[in-house]
């Protein structure tokens, strides 16, 4: 952590972080997101990464995918549809969870890039960008592109699991050209560019099947208002961790100073984040 343009994110730079709608804000400001996730087998994918953006202020999300009858009963407020090509204006993507790894998951990756639109692409998406040079050369280099793996699909990405997650984070970004969320206890964020956040969490709430698809909903809300990826992502992780801290103890969190330990709560699972 003592490299160069390597920083620690304190509580207090992050905690207040969430933009706050403002009087002139309206609905397009606000971030208008595409989610392509989910599938018949994982719906909940698509209900969990769609919560994780209209439960933090999105202006409005485009749900794509076969799970649009699931994600409308949960979320009325979803314009949801079949098909990626169908799904209308969008200002952002949040692609991957649960769309599986197959042909259907590729057509899905694929049609996304296609629309050269800012791409948080996490889960299968991740999986399928390891298996496929075509997808990469599919990508315009110019758009944004924000890639969240976990461990497991880091290391598909790379050929191996990180030992120095700091300097493998970082040149993965380097080399894929985008800014790379490495998930876990502590959070790695790099930018192509070398700069690297590390977001410690505090506890382990996260640690929990589905929440990672609710930090990729988040991450694309504050890309599709136009915010750079590697702020966003450092929000998102921010407030992801303390979102499930206070799912888990009430209150009680909500009087921590930073630095003391977390409170001991009860059980939840991700969709109370
Ligand atoms: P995923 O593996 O995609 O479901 O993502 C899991 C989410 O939980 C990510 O936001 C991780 O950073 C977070 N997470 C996983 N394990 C831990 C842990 N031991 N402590 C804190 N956060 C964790
Ligand atoms: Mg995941």
């Amino acid at each position: 952590l003592a490299e160069p343009g390597c920083s620690v994110m304190e509580t207090h730079e992050v905690g207040h972080a969430w933009p706050v709608p403002r009087a002139e804000d309206d609905k397009y400001s606000q971030g208008v997101l595409g989610v392509a996730a989910g599938s018949a087998t994982f719906p909940g994918a698509a209900v969990l990464t769609v919560g994780g953006a209209v439960r933090t202020a999105s202006g409005m999300v485009r749900y794509a995918g076969p799970a649009a009858d699931v994600v409308r009963q949960r979320w009325p407020e979803v314009v949801a549809t079949g098909s990626v090509g169908d799904a209308g204006r969008v200002q952002a993507w949040s692609v991957g969870p649960g769309i599986g790894t197959g042909a259907a998951g590729r057509e899905v990756l694929a049609a996304v890039l296609d629309s050269s639109k800012p791409v948080v692409a996490d889960a299968d998406a991740i999986t399928l960008f390891a298996g496929d040079e075509t997808l990469w050369d599919a990508r315009d280099p110019d758009v944004p592109l924000v890639l969240t793996p976990h461990e497991g699909e880091f290391a598909r990405l790379v050929g191996q699991r990180p030992v120095d997650r700091v300097a493998a984070v970082r040149e993965v970004a380097r080399r894929c050209s985008a800014v790379v969320l490495l998930k876990g206890n502590t959070t790695v964020i790099a930018d192509p560019d070398g700069r690297v956040l590390v977001h410690p969490c505090g506890h382990a709430w996260p640690a929990t099947a589905g929440s990672g698809d609710v930090l990729t909903g988040m991450i694309g809300k504050l890309i599709a208002t136009g915010m750079e990826p590697s702020p966003a992502c450092a929000r998102a992780a921010h407030v992801h961790a303390r979102a499930a801290e206070l799912a888990a103890t009430g209150g009680a969190a909500e009087s921590r100073e930073p630095g003391e330990a977390a409170p001991v709560g009860a059980p939840i699972g991700a969709s109370a984040l």
